[in-house]
């Protein structure tokens, strides 16, 4: 059988949410919320679904594949029909890529029905599935993102506010969970205390958008508001925004943005924490230059992600930036191995190198991360048959030595390079003139937030919790997978 092989090995984002209310624009919000998924497509693409709601009734229309895929006029057309309207974009990171887990989730008891999308994991999954189950609720979705909606609606069902429940079913979630939801006739955003993934507003025409991240709603021709704050619960609703402040949560939860957002997952025009993601990566690369200098002719980005650390690179030392590597657009994150023996094209699909630009030359070659270390021994050889007579190889982040609990997908200790050997064996492995990574305080100082505001766990071995639930969690456990009808559609 031919399996897909993933060529990039970069961890993998965990998912993007958008949602808006307006009635004014009611009639085109699904179309708005395509745009905005559109925008967050490269933090999932294994999934995408939008769900439209008028209050009582709600469509949705959700598969695997990219945005584009799942959706077309037709079908977006079928949607339109309500003021509020939710919309997902993911990669699996609890629970696998199976239809049941894609997003929006429906989730209902009795007359109590909810809509939600999650970006992030929860690090006490199995134990709050059982206790749920304890209390009578079925699932169908072996992810966890059903788990907070049955939190919420629990307490809905005791005659909460929307605003209370979500914050007393925030007391009993751990880990990473930034959260769109619609219940009844509101429009919800929250966020875990922690804060491990962002969630903004915007301002649209009569109404709100939430969105992951700030590129979702430029392109949706929302204004930028303000972040929802970690531990914040936004509820929209024709009033406006309401604000809560989620109390009673356990002590000591300090606030743990993630800083591989900065580093590589969010998209470079977006804002988090008030810093533009381009400016933070190409101050990466600019620190960098400092703390690990090379004697080069030309400094070369690993295409796209590597660009902006390359260009601060190349400004700081003063050595040319030129593009010496053409990347191939229209291969995804996966494709179809043909024969064992074509196994060396993988990265000759992806990207191709411009003698041009190599041969002869001292190189050095920007890179935002190294995971695993082959495809960056790959890249060296690529760029030694190219011509060039050095690779000097730099790293705009320090090396990946431990795996996330937070919603990103990355592979266990035994497969990062960086937590079984030293930078020197890992440069003998791949090859490389010579190796260099960021150190962790160049790469805090270039997103210019506190040390202290940041989750670096998978760089520093700091865990701002102790749960460590991971991907398949809940499938591992013996749930039966439950025939019971999702409500709301
Ligand atoms: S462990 Fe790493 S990838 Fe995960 S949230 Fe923390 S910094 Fe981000």
């Amino acid at each position: 059988m031919i399996e897909p092989v993933n060529i990039d090995e970069k961890p993998k984002e965990a998912c993007g949410v958008f949602g808006i209310r307006s009635r004014e624009l009611a009639g085109e919000l699904a179309q708005r919320t395509y745009f905005g998924l559109y925008a967050l497509q490269h933090r999932g693409q294994e999934a995408a679904g939008i769900a439209v709601s008028d209050g009582e009734r709600t469509l949705a229309m959700r598969d695997s594949g990219l945005v584009s895929h799942v959706f077309d006029e037709r079908r977006l057309a079928s949607l339109e029909s309500g003021h509020l309207a939710l919309g997902h974009v993911r990669y699996s990171t609890t629970g696998s890529a199976s239809w049941e887990n894609s997003q929006p989730e429906f989730l209902g008891r009795g007359e109590t029905n909810v809509v939600l999308a999650h970006n992030g994991n929860l690090v006490n999954a199995p134990e709050l599935r059982e206790e749920l189950v304890a209390e009578g609720f079925e699932f169908n979705s072996t992810s966890d993102t059903a788990l907070i909606g049955a939190s919420v609606v629990r307490e809905l069902d005791k005659g909460a506010s929307v605003g209370e429940a979500v914050g007393a079913a925030m007391r009993g979630l751990a880990g990473a969970y930034s959260v769109g939801m619609v219940i009844g006739d509101k429009l919800v955003a929250f966020r875990d205390p922690h804060g491990f993934r962002p969630l903004c507003i915007g301002v649209v025409e009569g109404g709100y958008a939430v969105s992951s991240e700030t590129c979702g709603l430029d392109i949706t021709g929302a204004e930028f508001l303000r972040e929802v704050e970690p531990g914040e619960v936004v509820v929209i609703g024709d009033g406006g925004i309401e604000s809560y402040r989620a109390e009673g949560l356990p002590e000591g939860q300090r606030q743990a943005l993630c800083v591989f957002e900065y580093v590589y997952f969010a998209r470079p025009d977006s804002h988090i924490g008030g810093q533009e993601v381009a400016g933070s990566r190409e101050r990466m690369g600019g620190i960098l230059a400092e703390e690990a200098p090379a004697e080069a002719d030309v400094v070369i980005p690993v295409p796209d992600s590597g660009i902006p650390a390359a260009t601060g690179y190349s400004r700081r030392s003063g050595i040319p930036f030129a593009e010496g590597l053409i990347k191939n657009r229209y291969v995804g994150r996966t494709f179809i191995q043909p024969t064992e023996g074509m196994r060396q094209l993988g990265l000759r699909l992806k990207l191709n190198p411009l003698p041009s630009v190599i041969e002869g030359q001292r190189v050095v070659v920007i890179d935002d991360s190294i995971v695993r270390g082959n495809t960056s021994r790959k890249l060296v050889e690529l760029l030694f048959e190219a011509g060039a007579r050095e690779v000097h190889f730099r790293v705009s982040s320090p090396p990946v030595s431990g795996p996330c609990y937070y919603g990103i997908d990355m592979d266990t200790p035994d497969q990062l390079v960086g937590a079984n050997y030293t930078v020197e064996e890992i440069r003998e492995q791949i090859g490389a003139t010579s190796l260099s990574y960021l150190s962790t305080e160049g790469m805090v100082a270039a997103t210019r937030q506190r040390k202290g505001s940041l989750c670096r766990a998978c760089f520093d071995g700091e865990y701002p919790t102790t749960g460590t639930s991971t991907k398949f969690s809940l499938e591992a456990k013996p749930y039966a997978a439950s025939a019971r009808a999702p409500g709301g559609k």
